[in-house]
């Protein structure tokens, strides 16, 4: 089963908290925190369209965090980042929401 936890991430400075917080202690913005569920979603082998879930199939886990855009984005988009030393993201942005996981190199 998915497993789902939350936390709050600044739309400013992309500070990230597990509460919410009124303001930002990195960047001192207000309201800025925004709410993200993050659900640990698996990659699978098993990808027919009709396929029915299966967890012996999964290959990785990776942690699939949620959030609202600002403004609508009208197509899809998906970027792929290099956001920091042995870090990378991958987002994707549809209608007012954006998806993203990130890779840590151990
Ligand atoms: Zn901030």
């Amino acid at each position: 089963m998915a497993k789902t936890h939350t936390r709050y991430v600044c739309q400013e400075c992309g500070r990230v908290a597990a509460s919410y917080m009124g303001k930002c202690p990195q960047c001192g913005s207000f309201n800025s925190m925004v709410e993200e569920v993050i659900h640990d979603e698996p990659v699978s082998k098993n990808t027919a369209v009709d396929a029915k879930y299966d967890e012996k199939q999964d290959l990785a886990r990776a942690s699939m965090a949620t959030g609202q855009l600002s403004s609508p984005a009208d197509r899809l988009a998906v970027y792929f980042g290099h956001t920091g030393p042995k870090k990378c993201e991958i987002n994707i942005d549809f209608g007012k929401t954006r998806g993203w996981v990130e890779f840590r190199e151990k």
